[in-house]
């Protein structure tokens, strides 16, 4: 049985004071719960001190949206998975489309940064999907067996406890157009599929697949009901404490059928 999980990607949103109102007002809501899944808040760098008490795994845990490939060095500007690990931080975004796009990240530094984050002893949540145009011209599938392909055979201790995949239709994120129940059920069992490939059938069982694009608390439910979605990857429904609450509540209800 994987237990669902619920992980907030604020990007470049909230400073330590709205971000620490945030995660405590999260906490306060969500404390004495007995979730059947897991709750990660994923501020900027820069907030992630002031949100690290409220999200010591009771049951918000601490993620944060990027790392480098590199564990130490002359590396201007970046952040090692190990300093994160003595940030309080437990899961680490990898791949995700802003990334891909705006920064040029290919495959090769989405492996360099898995393997730090692994290295570390932190969960990767390794994100992927299609761009419009690949949906209507009927690739999809392909593209996203290309970008699995590209990463998963190549990284060197991933397993069912440390790697989370998130596919997010690019086309969904940020757009308010949402995945249809079908399509997320289909895209995720593809690439269930594929990770039985390339990691084993056993890993990929066990594997969260995670779906991101404009999940809301009223498509929640449905969305992650579905036999292969384990949760979502959230971007604005993230910086609402109720919005995100209700996604929660979603997932829970998705647990009860
Ligand atoms: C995301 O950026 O990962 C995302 C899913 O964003 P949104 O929920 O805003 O579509």
């Amino acid at each position: 049985m994987r237990r669902y999980l619920v992980a907030g990607n604020w990007k470049l949103n909230l400073g330590p004071a709205a971000g620490r109102e945030l995660a405590f007002g999260l906490a306060d809501r969500l404390r004495g719960r007995e979730l059947r899944g897991d709750v990660v808040v994923c501020p900027p760098f820069v907030t992630l001190a002031a949100v690290a008490p409220a999200a010591q795994g009771d049951p918000v845990q601490l993620g944060a949206q990027n790392c480098a490939a590199w564990d130490k060095g002359a590396y201007t500007g970046e952040v090692s998975a190990a300093m994160l690990a003595e940030a309080g931080v437990r899961y680490v975004i990898v791949g995700h489309s802003e990334r891909r796009q705006y920064f040029r990240e290919i495959d090769q530094d989405f492996v360099g940064k898995i393997d730090q984050v692994h290295a570390a002893g932190l969960k990767a949540i390794f994100c992927y999907g299609e761009v419009l145009d690949e949906r209507k011209g009927g690739r999809a599938e392909a593209v996203v067996e290309a970008q699995l392909r590209g990463v998963l055979p190549r990284l060197e201790g991933a397993n069912a406890y440390n790697l989370v995949l998130a596919y997010e239709p690019v086309w969904a994120i940020g757009t308010g157009e949402t995945a249809t129940p079908e399509i997320a059920q289909h895209m995720h069992a593809h690439s269930r599929a594929l990770a039985g490939q390339l990691l084993g059938a056993e890993t990929a069982g066990a594997l969260r697949i995670l779906y991101g694009g404009s999940c809301k608390p009223d498509n929640a439910r449905e969305l992650i009901g579905q036999p292969d979605v384990d949760g979502g990857l959230i971007g604005g429904a993230s910086l609402k404490a109720a919005d995100f609450l209700g996604i929660i509540d979603g997932a829970e209800a998705a647990c009860d059928g």
